[in-house]
């Protein structure tokens, strides 16, 4: 009969301790399984889904994302037709006065500034990238106005390179209900999202999100009682119909 000795007793002590965390992460928040449920139930809801802002080239995709900080994408697709035709190209921008810019976004909200960044942008790219908007994460985050989330739409939308995980108000709320992410900062959801959500699926991700945010998951009232993700959702404000 075989008779374990100490050390072996430790090792098997220890195995036991591995699995017994390894099957608790399997039941929480972001086990496989739920993290495929989660994305099953968005692919389900939200199949065709695409960028809600109107552009015709990454320029004004840029553009229109940097427009649309605090500002709903409605309204930025009402100003940037006449943006675009007084302005098209980048060189043209980079010649527009900031009076000029700010007059015509004026409804986006915050405009001095973001006439400032739009402008600015406008130069970075003639300047350094030859007119054309570079495609990686490193070079885009040097663009005035364009921090990671503008960073990872374009790369994302137009050049289909998922380098993250877009984080803009709907997709850091949602994460955070769904036990995604715990992270108090738009960034480090991002960081953990990037840990959880398979990389093939980060640009799909981020648009589900945010169409699941506008339609369904509201920030005050979601509407949990037509929502396909409620099943696996543990989020203590759920809210229902009367
Ligand atoms: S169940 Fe409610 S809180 Fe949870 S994801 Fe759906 S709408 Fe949001």
């Amino acid at each position: 009969m075989y008779v374990a000795n100490s050390k072996s007793r430790v090792v098997a002590a220890g195995r036991a301790k591995d699995t017994l965390k390894k099957q608790r992460s399997l039941r929480g928040d972001l086990a496989p399984d739920r993290i495929a449920a989660i994305l099953k139930g968005l692919d389900e809801a939200y199949p065709h889904v695409q960028c809600a802002l109107t552009h015709s080239s990454p320029w004004e995709l840029l553009v229109a994302t940097i427009l649309s900080a605090q500002c709903t994408d409605v309204r930025v697709n009402m100003v940037t037709p006449e943006l675009f035709r007084r302005f098209p190209t980048p060189a043209a921008m980079a010649k527009a006065t900031l009076p000029e810019l700010e007059e015509l976004i004026r409804t986006t909200g915050f405009f001095h500034n973001k006439a400032k960044s739009i402008q600015g942008a406008a130069r970075k790219v003639v300047g350094e990238f030859g007119g054309r908007v570079p495609e990686t994460l490193a070079e885009l985050i040097t663009i005035p106005g364009a921090a990671r989330k503008t960073a990872n739409v374009v790369l994302g939308v137009c050049f289909g390179k998922a380098e993250g995980v877009v984080v803009d108000t709907h997709v850091f709320r949602i994460a955070r209900r769904l036990g995604l992410a715990k992270g108090d900062t738009p960034q480090k959801v991002e960081q953990e999202l990037m840990r959880v959500i398979p990389q093939k699926r980060w640009i799909d991700f981020s648009h589900q999100m945010i169409n699941h945010g506008r339609q369904v998951c509201d920030a005050r009232k979601p509407k949990c009682d037509r929502c396909n993700l409620e099943q696996v959702c543990r989020s203590k404000d759920k809210t229902w119909e009367s």
